[in-house]
């Protein structure tokens, strides 16, 4: 078995001891006599298993009570639209920053909806930081503030979160999710595609306070309440059971062999820093994202030559350091370094690079 390093921003790597327990399980789990892919979301069986899920969760993230946590589908894109038909309700006004192009969809598809607002935005950067916050710009009536916390395409991340007073904060993180600790407390609604740092793709996590699960506006389709789901326990309709599954054993991966979110960050804090050592010395490769706002996820680089960037991927490859081409709409490269990429995997792409900076000098 050859199992490459891989460095999408997603879908990607699974841990491998998790790979292997879910291997294990396929057929017969718990002696079930069935995979986890063929029961019934309403088995007792299955019941443990997303119970299971959700109490880690919450474990891990240190939840406070008066959040709900919900297993959905529809990808985080859904939630560009359930944020605003679910919370958007009262002055039908919201607040986002545009920082990358999740959080420009996020905006586009909310305005639909209501009165948004951009309050900030780096697009004039071509996204290379996080913009810079005035507080002045914040509407005190609007129903929530927006922001798409670690920017994938771009590698950057928000080091400090806006203060918002009585406007619940509202993140997209996606790309982060699991990655260090996060304060949930500051938080009106979190939510985030798994397929990076949680399970396959398929599910989404949305932890959401309490009593921002109220009326939706009207006519929001039965699927897109969020009260459809806080009351049914994620159970309403036939929830991404196996995704679910694969949640929770990542969730016991992190718990008992990385030893949570403190220790995770420390990992991920170390293997970034391992490429952006390298990148500030490289006389060859330059980081595309400002200093202050480097993601520990994504990282995105160039060599200023569009051919050198195509030959660095298609070389890379061949030795196994696969996915590391930019997003389609930025070029360059980009090594997204999620929970479940060794350091090893890391250091050995980072032997590859100087390597390849020797030979293109
Ligand atoms: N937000 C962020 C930060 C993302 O990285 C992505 C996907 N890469 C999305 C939203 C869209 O997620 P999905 O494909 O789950 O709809």
């Amino acid at each position: 078995m050859n199992r490459v390093y891989n460095f999408s921003a997603g879908p990607s790597m699974l841990p491998e001891s998790v790979l292997l327990r879910a291997a294990a399980e396929m057929l017969d789990y718990e002696g079930s006599g069935q995979s986890v892919m063929e029961m019934s979301h309403r088995s007792k069986v299955y019941d443990a298993i997303i119970k299971g899920a959700e109490s880690l969760l919450r474990e891990v993230m240190e939840i406070p009570d008066n959040y709900k946590v919900l297993f959905l589908q529809g990808g985080a894109s859904s939630q560009f639209a359930m944020v605003p038909l679910n919370l958007m309700t009262k002055n039908r006004k919201a607040d986002y920053v545009l920082s990358g192009q999740f959080s420009t969809k996020a905006y586009k598809e909310a305005a639909r909806f209501g009165d948004c607002k951009v309050v900030a935005s780096s697009k004039e950067q071509n996204f290379s930081r996080i913009p810079d916050l005035d507080p002045k710009e914040f509407r005190p009536d609007a129903d929530y503030f927006h922001i798409c916390m670690n920017n994938t395409i771009y590698g950057t991340v928000f080091h400090a979160l806006p203060e918002t007073g009585d406007v619940p904060l509202v993140a997209d993180i996606s790309s982060c999710i699991l990655s260090r600790p996060i304060d949930v407390s500051r938080f009106g609604v979190l939510y985030a595609g798994a397929q990076k740092n949680v399970a396959p793709a398929g599910l989404t996590i949305v932890i959401i306070r309490e009593d921002l699960i109220g009326e939706p506006q009207e006519k929001t389709p039965t699927m897109f309440m969020y009260k459809t789901h806080a009351e049914s326990d994620s159970m309403y309709n036939t929830p991404p059971c196996y995704s679910i599954y694969m949640c929770k054993l990542v969730l016991e991966w992190l718990k008992n062999e990385v030893g949570g979110l403190k220790a995770m960050e420390k990992r991920n804090v170390e293997k970034a820093a391992l490429l952006y050592d390298f990148l500030d010395r490289s006389k060859l490769f330059k980081g595309c994202a400002e200093k202050e706002s480097r993601s520990i996820m994504n990282v995105t680089f160039v060599t200023g030559d569009k051919d050198l960037d195509a030959k660095f991927v298609q070389e890379a490859a061949a030795a196994g350091f696969v996915n590391l081409k930019g997003h389609r709409s930025v070029g360059g490269m980009r090594a997204s370094i999620y929970n479940a990429m060794p350091r090893e995997g890391v250091e050995k792409l980072v032997q590859f690079m100087e390597n390849f900076e020797k030979e293109n000098a």
